[in-house]
């Protein structure tokens, strides 16, 4: 393998793929570094025991987290090429224009709070090139605070299934406006891969037929052909900056399946490891110690404020036993203006129901064993609750508490607002609203403790005494180090991120390749 690179991604995930395939398109020399391998496209892959429950995909390296309740745990996350992408649920939405002038809508609701230093419009072609790029399928118009959009979407999503329609009938007669999920998924294949065959394990499973646009069926294929290479089994443990004005130069790497140490070099670094281990990368390098910028490092972290709602009917819910993930709703986007808590909430959204299996694991007895044996009269919606930032909830480092490839552990502080915590009670309410009106006799609230939204480590913006990252998500006082992850975002929005990630990264690619010569 050549060892002298014009760019060096770190992370195979929406960010890392997307600024690759701008760079590689350019004619650049593209080395994306990633820790995970190539999922297994078999039966492994729908079997919720291998990936549920025996993990697969998980990595030996964790993060240190708040234990829910009390105390402090060790979360070992999923990796694999395509990061989250691959087990993720394809909802691909844009944020709303309102989202990029938050702190100017709502001016004394959060101290840390700061608008982003781009607007929509900036980031709106991009939006159109990621839906484009990952086939989402949706409906346009249909969202009722949807953002201005050039176009259509390049392909229909299907009819609702019978929870979708239990769903949008309720919330319809209760005078909200349904509408049917944007999902990068291939329904209805133009291109030759087989067909979505709508089964019950989407989100958290790998597609065993590759028919979730994931980024190693979509972009990372396209980069491969044109040129970049993956480096898959590879982990990065540090930015070496012994470059002219403090550049990086080379990224220390690890070979887990030989553990052979070794360097490449680069002319320019761009991080995007995911909001968590790109901070912990960032700070073993040494780069909370530039001023004034490095302090921001870890700081504002994010992870949307979730929950569930699910309600248990007197029957069947999903008869013919087909993918459900199809209805939201945004009509509570920014809370309803007159009740509390004051600023943004977020969005509602059908979710799948779990396999049995996994609720009996992640439950235990008797509440898991209870909620398997209902499992078919079950309908969930999730609730994504836009949370604030808040500089204290933050990621830092020990170098005294490492892994086993001998890198510091990201070590994660967080705690939720009541403010957040309100507004995720207030859809809770309008989410079981919902399914009470659909005939649910029981509604169970369960908050999601986990951190697969976890976004706003290394915010953009103007001031680098407020950011870590400049409005084209370069690490202020080090010109060639990006950050493209879902890092770099200064508010979480009250959607899913991946499609802002892929647009924002889209959007820095371009502006890489424009100002090359410079740069590099
Ligand atoms: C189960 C699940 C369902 C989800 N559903 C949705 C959804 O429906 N819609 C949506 O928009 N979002 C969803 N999300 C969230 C979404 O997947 C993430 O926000 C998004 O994928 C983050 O992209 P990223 O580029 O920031 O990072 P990641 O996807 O985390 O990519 C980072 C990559 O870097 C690699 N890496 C990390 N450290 C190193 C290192 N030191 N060296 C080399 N490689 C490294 C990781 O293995 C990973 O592949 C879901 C997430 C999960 C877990
Ligand atoms: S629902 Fe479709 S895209 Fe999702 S895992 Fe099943 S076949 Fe794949």
């Amino acid at each position: 393998m050549m060892r002298d690179w014009d760019m060096v991604v770190v992370g195979t995930g929406f960010g890392g793929s997307m600024v690759a395939l701008a760079a590689v398109r350019a004619g650049l020399r593209v080395l994306l570094i990633e820790r995970g391998r190539w999922v297994d496209r078999d039966d492994s892959a729908w079997d919720p025991r291998s990936i549920l429950i025996d993990r697969k995909y998980r990595s030996v390296s964790p993060f240190e987290t708040p234990r829910f309740g009390f105390g402090r745990t060790r979360f070992f996350p999923d990796e694999a090429v395509g990061g989250k992408s691959v087990f993720y649920g394809a909802a691909s939405f844009r944020l709303r224009e309102a989202d990029f002038r938050l702190r100017d809508r709502y001016p004394d609701v959060c101290s840390d709070l700061t608008d982003w230093p781009i607007d929509y419009a900036d980031l709106a072609p991009f939006y159109d090139q990621a839906e484009r790029l990952l086939g989402v399928a949706g409906v346009a118009g249909s969202d009722p605070n949807e953002p201005t959009r050039a176009g259509p979407y390049g392909a229909a999503p299907p009819p609702f299934s019978a929870p979708a329609r239990r769903v949008a009938s309720a919330a319809e007669a209760l005078g909200l406006r349904p509408f049917p999920i944007p999902l990068a998924i291939n329904f209805a294949s133009t291109d030759g891969r087989r067909p979505c065959v709508q089964c019950l394990t989407c989100d958290l499973f790998p597609c065993k037929i590759g028919a979730k646009n994931d980024l190693t069926v979509t972009v990372l294929p396209t980069a491969i052909a044109a040129g970049a290479t993956v480096l898959h089994g590879t982990v990065a443990v540090r930015l070496r900056r012994d470059g002219r004005e403090g550049r990086v130069s080379a990224v220390d790497c690890i070979d887990t399946a030989s553990g052979e140490r070794f360097s490449v070099t680069c002319r320019v670094c761009v991080v995007s490891a995911g909001a968590i281990p790109s901070a912990g990368l960032l700070l073993a390098s040494g780069l909370g110690a530039v001023e004034p910028n490095g302090s921001w490092i870890g700081r504002c972290l994010m992870r949307h404020c979730s929950g569930i709602v699910i309600g248990i009917f007197g029957g069947r819910t999903n008869p013919e036993r087909v993918f459900h993930k199809q209805v939201a709703l945004t009509d509570f986007y920014f809370g309803d203006g007159h009740r509390s808590p004051p600023g943004p909430w977020g969005m509602i959204q059908g979710l799948q129901v779990p396999p049995p299996e996994y609720i009996v694991a992640e439950g235990g007895f008797p509440i898991g064993t209870l909620g398997a044996k209902t499992v078919d009269r079950q309908v969930f919606l999730l609730c994504i609750a836009q949370d604030l930032p808040d500089a204290e909830n933050r990621v830092e480092i020990d170098p005294a508490m490492t892994d086993t490839y001998g890198a510091p552990i990201p070590r994660v502080f967080h705690s939720y607002s009541p403010r957040d915590r309100g507004a995720r009670s207030a859809l809770y309410r309008e989410g079981a609203r919902i399914l009470r009106k659909a005939g649910a006799l029981i509604r169970v609230r369960k908050p999601i403790n986990t951190f697969s939204h976890a976004l706003g480590t290394c915010r953009f913006g103007d001031d680098p005494a407020r950011a870590a990252l400049d409005p084209w998500c370069r690490f202020f006082g080090v010109p060639n180090l990006f950050v493209v992850d879902a890092s770099f975002m200064p508010s979480s929005g009250g959607v899913n991120p991946s499609l802002t990630i892929a647009a924002n990264a889209l959007r820095v690619g371009q502006h890489v390749v424009a100002e090359w010569d410079r740069l590099a």
